[in-house]
């Protein structure tokens, strides 16, 4: 179907930050995309308007069940000055994945990529263009109808809103504490873990406290049901380097299927080595370490890219991987990704799409 986008310029736009000082999430655009959702009419009214605060009523459903669902991409400007969008039909695809889960209508996926490209398009000026920069876009659905009763409810708001970001690593990538959780879960089978919703991030957060709270920057995951198989860390996926071959949990709805992951899976079979999308144990990785068998470790996803692993600790035991180094794995897929995301390097994949 499709929609027609109304835009709504915004008469007082705002002094945009320095790009030298940008954290992330902290600053928003100008503008911002809402599309509301009525059963019997469907998704209608598709609009740009001024970035501004949403008027909810108090009983609108979202604010007590959490029927939520977000998404998270990049666009960049390459030193060409083209703008560029890293794979968002895959966001578009995992949205409705997402949806099912937690019983929002589906979205036609074509008309949100171009959603999004309509307002990257009138904030453009926004994108900022130092090494490692981003402009951030955030979509994300809520259930806004008024009603107290557990159903899914019948009217939603989509919304996007976007965000100019900084390099995740201030003096580039370094490698992270991560603490192995055997207390709290994720997800289990049958859960809801392969969904990207609010909700598995507000269980997570008491883990992510009680990590930072020893010093470590954040969680891997066990799984649910026997809290012995390695499942993601933090909001990122999870790989480990054992004989030259890489580990990764596979998809069977436990973990976020992340796109990044995708990417990085491809390259490394591009690239001839071998990927094994399969259960292991965090003993696994344990002994291989002390077997000298484990050479790296890292996390994938879109805010960081790639984060190297440089230390872990499970139970009373803590390891160091690699010598606290960034891996040679790490690095040339951390430069892969981000050349082809900026268009320094080739996109042999198909994966960028560019605005005109
Ligand atoms: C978003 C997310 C990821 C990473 O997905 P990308 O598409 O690579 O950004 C991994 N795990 C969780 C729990 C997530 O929410």
């Amino acid at each position: 179907m499709k929609h027609e986008i109304s835009v709504t310029k915004n008469p007082a736009p705002k002094e945009k930050p320095d790009s030298s000082t940008l954290g992330f999430g902290e600053v928003f655009t100008d503008h911002m995309f809402l599309m509301d959702y009525e059963t019997g009419k469907g998704w209608y009214d598709a609009r740009i308007v001024p970035y501004a605060p949403i008027a909810l009523e108090p009983a609108a459903a979202v604010l007590h069940y959490a029927q939520e669902m977000f998404e998270g991409l990049k666009t960049y400007k390459g030193k060409d000055g083209g703008i560029r969008l890293f794979r968002p039909d895959m966001n578009a695809k995992r949205t409705n994945s997402t949806n099912d889960r937690l019983c929002i209508p589906q979205m036609d996926e074509a008309f949100y990529v171009d959603a999004i490209k309509a307002l990257v398009g009138v904030d453009r000026a926004w994108i900022p263009d130092r090494p490692d920069t981003s402009l951030y876009i955030r979509p994300f659905i809520i259930a806004t109808e008024a009603f107290l009763g557990v159903r899914p409810a019948n009217h939603y708001l989509f919304v996007v809103i976007l965000s100019p970001v900084g390099p995740y690593y201030k003096g580039g990538l370094s490698p992270t504490r991560i603490f192995v959780e055997d207390e709290y879960i994720r997800s289990a089978r049958g859960s809801t873990g392969y969904a990207k919703i609010g909700g598995n991030y507000a269980a997570g957060l008491k883990s992510q406290e009680k990590a930072h709270a020893l010093g470590f920057s954040q969680v891997l995951w066990l799984d649910g049901n026997e809290r012995k198989y390695v499942e993601e860390i933090g909001t990122s996926n999870a790989f480990f380097v054992i004989d030259g071959e890489v580990f990764t949990a596979p998809l069977t709805g436990t973990i976020l299927p992340g796109i990044t992951r995708d990417s990085v899976i491809c390259l490394l079979k591009d690239w001839g080595v071998s990927v094994r999308e399969e259960r292991f144990t965090i003993d696994e990785v344990f002994r291989a370490h002390e077997a000298g068998r484990l050479s790296e470790a890292f996390a994938s996803g879109t805010a960081a890219v790639i984060s190297p692993v440089g230390e872990l600790r499970w139970k009373e035991k803590d390891i160091v991987i690699n010598g606290n180094r960034i891996g040679a794995l790490s690095q040339k897929l951390y430069d892969t990704i981000t050349g082809i995301q900026s268009g320094a390097l080739p996109d042999t994949h198909g994966w960028v799409v560019s605005l005109e």
